[in-house]
């Protein structure tokens, strides 16, 4: 069947005005097909992992509400219906631009370590790292949540529904339960074995102690009556209230069940919970192209090393470059910007992070030196110094870092509304299926994201950022990202995938404005992700395509089954909102917009990509 082109001004006859203006209608909303990687309308736009969040992202949207508000109600939704990347036991990053200001603000939803956490809570008696899973299934991961006072701050700041109308959909979803689909059944299966280890975990999630049936209904009724418990009460139920107590009480006494293993109690006490804040931070800026990208700051190391490699990026003429070179260039910016995140940064009110210099022009110029158009740098390469003093081309010197264990489990939703509000928000419970602990009764589970610290300094004569410490956040990877062009909104985008979230981001925005492909294209386009490592990850068909020419030049890839699952949402000329998925990864996205004339418009039409920034 042919698909009829219109172009997109003539399809709408609108202007972004008249689009803002236009009252939003519930009825008008049409359904959202299963997981649609792709959708192209007005009135607003959600891009998840999962078509149920979506659907309550576009609902409030379609009601009035701000994309603040879908945000909240969508992650909300995420949390019943992906419980193993996202809900209210974890934390995130919530990045917003507000057409009404022209500001991009950022909430730093991070979890917090104990004040009772040394730098050796992670070493074993004789000083050595623990091993990885046993830190994760323990007490010990579990950082005081962020989430919940995440959604609290973002509605009050940008949203205009209160907490309770924003939990509405999550709670009817939590309460009537959604569809058991394949990724949701894997993903219990893989982490079966931990889930067997703590009782009101396998209770909920093994219900008669089997792998949820693909096809049917799951519910959590548990999680919708703390839902309501937030509603009616505020989310300091969480931090001072009955649930404060109850996720302490689980942390220090994880509830294993019958015959396992104990586990390592955690550190959490009352007052790491009633101490905790989400504050805003200035989220990081650089200019590419002519373009503004914006990103999460410290404690994340997403917006300094996405920008970072851009800036060394922005040396060379990508979009006239053919794919090897550009991607040959991609990987090593990346290796370049990871050795200088994993020697610098950490959470800034534990340690000095140059972040002004990491981000300046001047240093991506002297880090661009070692960038050979024809020979891959030898790996793991030295930190750079950023220190304000820039020559051209200085041999290298300083710190070499290579790349920690860090989970692959998170999930970034994006929203775009008719007036130009962004949000582009990345939540986690760090690895797929968390801590492993359920709060008993309660529905949910518990992060693990305090082993995102290092456990151990690799080399102890240098500075090491990201060691434990009371009330410290562990860096993270998370990339929330913005870009505007002369203050107005062009694109949000983010991913869940550990580290490689910051290589998922950055190959999408190199693939989105230098290679100009449409963003749907740039998000399904098959990836690499090179941290600073010998062998660098890369997908089957990334390495099919190109792996022999970029092996010609030293690339030398792993092949990993897939890398990220990103969302993005896309401002197109003349008034028109793309909202994209994944097509395949992790079981593929779910993109939506309020009035879908996606068929309208076909997926290959030239005007899904205008040019952007001034390449
Ligand atoms: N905990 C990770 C981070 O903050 C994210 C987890 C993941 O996406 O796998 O960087």
């Amino acid at each position: 069947m042919s698909r009829r082109r219109t172009t997109l001004l003539a399809l709408t006859g609108l202007t972004a005005t008249a689009l803002a203006a236009a009252p939003p209608s519930a009825a008008a909303v049409e359904p959202v097909p299963e997981k649609q990687p792709l959708a192209i309308g007005t009135g607003g736009a959600v891009a998840a992992v999962d078509p149920d969040a979506t659907r309550v992202g576009l609902d409030v949207l379609a009601a009035g509400g701000n994309a603040a508000d879908a945000a909240v109600a969508a992650a909300a939704a995420l949390g019943v219906t992906e419980p193993y990347s996202a809900g209210i036991g974890g934390g995130g990053f919530f990045v917003y631009y507000e057409a009404a200001t022209g500001e991009v603000s950022a909430i730093d939803g991070r979890e917090t370590a104990p004040l009772a956490m040394g730098a050796g809570a992670f070493l074993d008696e004789a000083g050595d790292a623990l091993p990885f899973a046993e830190a994760v299934q323990s007490g010990l991961s579990v950082g005081t949540p962020g989430t919940p006072l995440t959604w609290a701050r973002a509605l009050e700041e940008f949203g205009t529904l209160s907490l309770a109308e924003a939990l509405e959909g999550g709670i009817r979803l939590a309460d009537e339960g959604f569809v058991v689909d394949e990724t949701f059944r894997q993903q219990t299966a893989d982490n079966e074995e931990k889930f067997r280890l703590f009782q009101p975990t396998a209770e909920l999630f093994l219900p008669d102690g089997a792998l949820p049936e693909v096809g049917s209904v799951f519910r959590n009724p548990d999680l919708a009556g703390t839902y309501e418990v937030l509603a009616g009460k505020g989310v300091e139920a969480i931090y001072t209230g009955e649930l404060a107590e109850e996720i302490v009480e689980t942390v220090q006494d994880p509830p294993e069940a019958a015959g396992a293993a104990e586990v390592r109690p955690g550190l959490l006490e009352p007052v790491d919970l009633a101490r905790y804040d989400a504050p805003m931070r200035e989220p990081t800026r650089i200019d590419y192209r002519g373009l503004e990208i914006y990103g999460m700051a410290p404690p994340s190391s997403g917006g300094s090393t996405v920008g970072e490699a851009l800036n060394i990026l922005e040396r060379f003429p990508l979009s006239s470059m053919a794919d090897v070179p550009v991607l040959h260039s991609y990987l090593e910016a990346s290796a370049l910007a990871f050795a200088d995140r994993n020697a610098y940064v950490g959470d800034p009110a534990y340690s000095q992070v140059p972040l002004a210099q990491l981000l300046s022009d001047e240093f991506a110029a002297e880090r661009a030196c070692a960038v050979d158009p024809v020979a891959a740098l030898d790996k793991p390469t030295a930190a750079g110094s950023p220190d304000g003093e820039y020559g051209p081309c200085p041999a290298e010197d300083g710190p070499t870092a290579g790349e920690g264990a860090e989970g692959l489990s998170t999930t970034h939703l994006t929203v775009g509304d008719a007036a130009g509000n962004i949000a582009s928000y990345t939540l986690t419970i760090e690895a797929t299926g968390g801590s492993g602990i359920t709060v008993p009764g309660r529905g949910f589970i518990l992060n693990n994201e305090l082993t995102d610290f290092t456990f151990k300094a690799a080399d102890p004569t240098r500075p090491e950022p990201n060691l434990p410490a009371p009330g410290k956040r562990p860096r993270s990877s998370m990339s929330p990202t913005i870009v505007l062009d002369d203050g107005n909104p062009v694109l949000a985008l983010g991913s869940p995938g550990g580290s490689t979230i910051i290589t998922t981001v950055l190959q999408t925005l190199v693939n989105r404005i230098d290679r100009n492909l449409d963003l749907a294209e740039a998000i399904a386009a098959p990836r690499a992700s090179q941290r600073n490592s010998p062998t660098p990850d890369a997908e089957p068909a990334f390495i099919e395509l190109y792996g022999g020419d970029l092996g010609a030049l030293g690339h030398e890839f792993v092949p990993v089954a897939e890398l990220g699952a990103a969302t993005g949402v896309e401002y197109l000329p003349g008034g028109l909102l793309l909202a994209a998925a994944e097509p395949e990864r992790r079981g593929g996205g779910s993109a939506g917009v309020v009035q879908d004339v996606t068929g309208d418009v076909g997926p290959d039409d030239p005007q899904l990509a205008p040019e952007l920034g001034q390449n």
